[in-house]
């Protein structure tokens, strides 16, 4: 990897991580192109799918939508707000096992499962009250 890929992927990463809250690669590409008018959007898209695909970034996919990217890396839940579309984290303890229940009532080789939360976060609910 040339010195060049290095630099744009620290800063497609710091860009990431300042989005706490679960990035479209859109989104990492407008905050890094603001700075760095130099990178382009194929070149974020390539280093985010990148760095997901090597483990070092979550992805998060998103049921009628984009992927969206995650600083944290390691398995948690995700739960989607149906009005405004923001994800946040769900910090509950992984349900162990399913993927081995899932195996043994379908015989598939199961690699692994996605669980997202749809719901109405706190922000759209207060709206929802000051507009009712
Ligand atoms: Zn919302
Ligand atoms: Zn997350």
């Amino acid at each position: 990897m040339t010195s060049r890929n290095t630099i744009q992927r620290s800063i497609i990463e710091d860009e990431l991580r300042r989005h706490a809250n679960h990035p479209t690669a859109d989104d990492v590409y407008e905050g890094v192109h603001a700075e760095h008018p130099s990178i382009s959007r194929a070149t974020v898209y390539r280093t985010l799918n990148r760095l997901a695909d090597e483990g070092t970034i979550g992805r998060v996919r998103i049921n009628n939508g984009a992927d969206r990217f995650d600083h944290r890396s390691f398995a948690h839940y995700h739960v989607r707000c149906t009005v405004c579309g923001r994800v946040d984290d769900v910090m509950i303890p992984l349900v162990e096992g399913i993927d081995e229940r899932a195996e043994r009532a379908t015989g598939y080789r199961v690699c692994g499962h996605t669980l997202q939360f749809d719901g109405v976060c706190p922000a759209c609910q207060r709206s929802e009250a000051s507009t009712a």
